[in-house]
């Protein structure tokens, strides 16, 4: 029982974060269009290529830089 809005701000965040996962989830279990869809997942992945910080919560309660290295891969290299 989800706001429409509400779900396609975690699409974003989903795309902010890469997570593929996430957003498949959240678009099987709402009745979004594939389009809208995607396009709320290509705005967080530009949001984060733009610099701009995530709202997620998990972003919002950490304001310094997790030390954390992404288990997956990044596009930053060790140079
Ligand atoms: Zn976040």
């Amino acid at each position: 029982m989800s706001n429409r809005a509400d779900v396609l701000a975690w699409m974003r965040i989903a795309g902010y974060h890469a997570d593929m996962r996430t957003f498949l989830r959240l678009y099987t279990e709402n009745r979004i269009s594939k389009r809208v869809a995607d396009e709320a997942y290509r705005a967080g992945t530009k949001q984060k290529l733009a610099g701009m910080r995530c709202m997620c919560h998990q972003c919002t309660k950490a304001p310094t830089q997790p030390e954390n290295p992404a288990p997956s891969t990044d596009e930053r290299t060790q140079r």
